[in-house]
């Protein structure tokens, strides 16, 4: 037995927003389905009948790109029609521009695809995945959301820009609101939507439910991250093995910032929409170790009103996410899953589990500096990358928001 039990329902407030539709014809489907509770839309993503939506993996052949294009080869929603990465590989087979690090057919059946340059003149599709490092996601994005298509990224390039949604569908579905205004203030046809970085996404959901119930004064945290985080070939095998790296270079200033964004709230509505960052301080420090997926987060907090570890225990398992009912195709069986084993969570033994779109929480108890101390885990590569924009899309596309591709 593994100790695990799933967690229930806490009775959260529901997302409450509207986004402003472009025309008439999207103010109705859009009203109807905004006005209100995210939760509400039930149903709308795994059985839908409507016609499946282009999509593109941008930066196809690197670690990310490839967990996009095995998620998307055979979804309900989206049908993939172009890979795309640098003029390296430009013209190729995508066989024989990558090396294919994962599980599954080789390619997940792609492998005849030949690679196309990251613009959108080479590359048609509604929706656009990005898995492209910082640098060329810079200019590359805002150009497909320009020429009009959804661009889902992994980049950090746009994540704290304040017209920008920083979403992890579980807890601020609400946020992508916001997104009429960036379309009015850039002029976009198109959007750009995050995912945040692999260690804040495993931070600020074992956060959620704490900032629910209590409210958070303070936290620090330590990552012990996983090396495929480091992208292909990332870290040398002779850095790594039998060791510990102290520093993983820009990873610490984004763990530190995004949760705040991403636990705020959304303000107005349309073109006046606006971000509030929740207000608490972040101090990260993040390591990289030899384990192959997945990050392990040792996580302390401070607490409003100082609850005891069963209340905090309680808040975890009692944790309903903002997608509950909504049967979107990625998302996990349970989001947050408490561990009773005093040895658990582990990534190699638990971060695979529910297509790597669990956070496990574990070792809940308390702390004699902040009051609260616990262990959370997930898996970077799928609910810290690929899997979270599918996520994400998946709920753009069950709340009608892809109504908007031009
Ligand atoms: P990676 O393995 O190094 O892959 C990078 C990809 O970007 C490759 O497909 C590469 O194409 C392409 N690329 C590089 N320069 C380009 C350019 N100038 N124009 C077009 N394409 C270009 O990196 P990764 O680990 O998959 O990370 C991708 C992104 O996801 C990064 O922004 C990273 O920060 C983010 N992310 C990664 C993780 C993780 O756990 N790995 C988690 C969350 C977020 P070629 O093969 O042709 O060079």
């Amino acid at each position: 037995m593994s100790g695990f039990r799933s967690v229930g329902r806490n009775g959260l407030q529901s997302a409450d927003f509207r986004i402003s539709p472009q025309n008439d014809d999207e103010s109705s489907a859009i009203s109807s389905q905004f006005s209100g509770d995210a939760s509400a839309i039930s149903g709308a993503g795994r059985n839908s009948p409507r016609p499946k939506l282009k999509a593109a993996v941008l930066g196809a052949t690197g670690v990310v790109g490839q967990r996009f294009v095995r998620r998307l080869a055979n979804h309900p929603n989206f049908e993939l029609v172009a890979v795309a990465a640098s003029e390296r590989s430009v013209g190729k087979t995508y066989r024989d521009a990558c090396v294919w690090h994962i599980d599954g057919e080789e390619y997940a059946g792609c492998g005849n695809m030949i690679v196309q340059a990251c613009t959108p003149e080479a590359v048609s599709a509604d929706i656009v995945f990005s898995a492209l490092d910082n640098e060329p996601a810079r200019h590359i994005e805002p150009a497909f959301a320009q020429a009009g298509a959804f661009v889902f990224s992994n980049a950090a390039s746009f994540r704290m820009e304040e017209d920008v949604p920083l979403l992890i569908p579980e807890l601020n579905a609400a946020h992508l609101g916001i997104l009429a205004h960036q379309r009015a203030r850039r002029g976009w046809t198109g959007a750009i939507i995050t995912n945040p970085n692999c260690t804040t996404v495993v931070l600020a959901s074992a956060l959620a439910p704490l900032e629910r119930a209590f409210g958070i004064e303070a936290v620090m945290m330590t990552s012990m991250q996983a090396i495929s985080g480091a992208g292909y070939p990332g870290v040398s095998a002779m850095d790594i093995s039998g060791n510990v790296i102290p520093h993983i270079r820009n990873e610490e200033p984004k763990v530190e910032v995004e949760s705040d964004k991403i636990l705020g709230r959304l303000l107005g509505e349309g073109a006046d929409a606006r971000q509030e960052a929740a207000r608490f301080p972040v101090s990260a420090t993040c390591t990289r170790v030899p384990v192959s997926e997945g990050h392990t987060l040792a996580v302390s907090v401070r607490l409003k009103g100082n609850p005891s570890v069963e209340q905090v225990d309680a808040a975890f398992r009692n944790f309903v996410p903002d997608t509950a009912g909504m049967n979107l195709h990625s998302a996990p069986r349970h989001f947050i899953v408490v561990s009773d084993s005093p040895d658990r969570p582990q990534p190699r033994r638990d971060v695979e589990v529910d297509g790597g779109m669990r956070i496990t929480i574990g070792r809940i108890r308390s702390c004699p500096v902040m009051g609260i101390k616990f262990i959370a885990l997930g898996h970077n590569t799928e609910r810290g990358a690929a899997g979270a924009s599918v996520l994400n899309a998946e709920l753009a596309y069950a709340m009608e928001v892809l109504r908007w591709v031009s």
